[in-house]
């Protein structure tokens, strides 16, 4: 079962993408990272040495993408500061050609807007999906892929879900309120697919996306 996306350390069952925002020290070299300014925790007195170092260690072969990072309307952070910032993750993505993890909350409009205008050319993956279908539908035009998590127990969610492609989702558990198997097994469920299906089908979306093969 691959997680896409989770801020939880201990539980490695299956492949899974660490998202780190801080403690960057910590990284191993048996996990998989992803690695950015998450918008919500951004310090403005610190935030450039920060970058400095995310533009270093992204260059590991373990960090499999940049992110989470993107614009955040309930982040006590000025607005233009988080545009700034994600910018420069943008062109970090670019220049490294490894895939971005978005977080977005309520600025769909301009995080949509900011990767087309500084031409992002990497996979893009919006995290944590829990937004109407028009946007979804908006997101998959582009190209970009929808991570799912907490938000298929919400009976609105399960019907954006079930719409889907199933070859433009991921799923993750992210702060770990569910069991990476839970969100698997409601994702079935929704999809009305078996489990080994849903597995396969996510192994598949992870190696054309992370250009990197992960059948074990
Ligand atoms: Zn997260």
């Amino acid at each position: 079962m691959i997680n896409i996306h989770t801020h939880q350390v201990s539980q490695h069952e299956g492949f899974a993408i660490q998202s780190l925002y801080q403690n960057f020290e910590s990284m191993s070299t048996l996990s998989y990272y992803s690695i950015g300014i998450h918008p919500r925790f951004i310090h403005s007195d610190t935030y450039q040495q920060e970058f400095e170092k995310i533009k270093l260690l992204s260059q590991k072969e373990n960090v499999l993408a940049i992110g989470e990072c993107g614009l955040d309307r309930l982040s006590s952070t000025d607005f233009k500061l988080q545009e700034k910032i994600f910018i420069d993750h943008i062109n970090l993505a670019n220049q490294l050609a490894k895939p971005i993890i978005i977080h977005c909350v309520k600025a769909y409009r301009e995080t949509l807007q900011l990767l087309k205008s500084y031409q992002i050319n990497v996979p893009v993956i919006f995290h944590g999906y829990n937004n109407n279908e028009e946007t979804a539908q908006q997101i998959i035009q582009e190209k970009y892929m929808l991570s799912f998590g907490k938000s298929l127990f919400n009976t609105r969610m399960e019907t954006v879900f079930s719409k889907m492609p199933i070859d433009k989702i991921f799923l993750e558990n992210d702060s770990g309120e569910k069991d990476i198997k839970e969100v698997y097994d409601q994702a079935s469920k929704i999809k009305n697919i078996s489990l080994e299906q849903l597995s396969l089908q996510m192994k598949k979306n992870c190696t054309r996306v992370f250009n990197k093969t992960f059948y074990e």
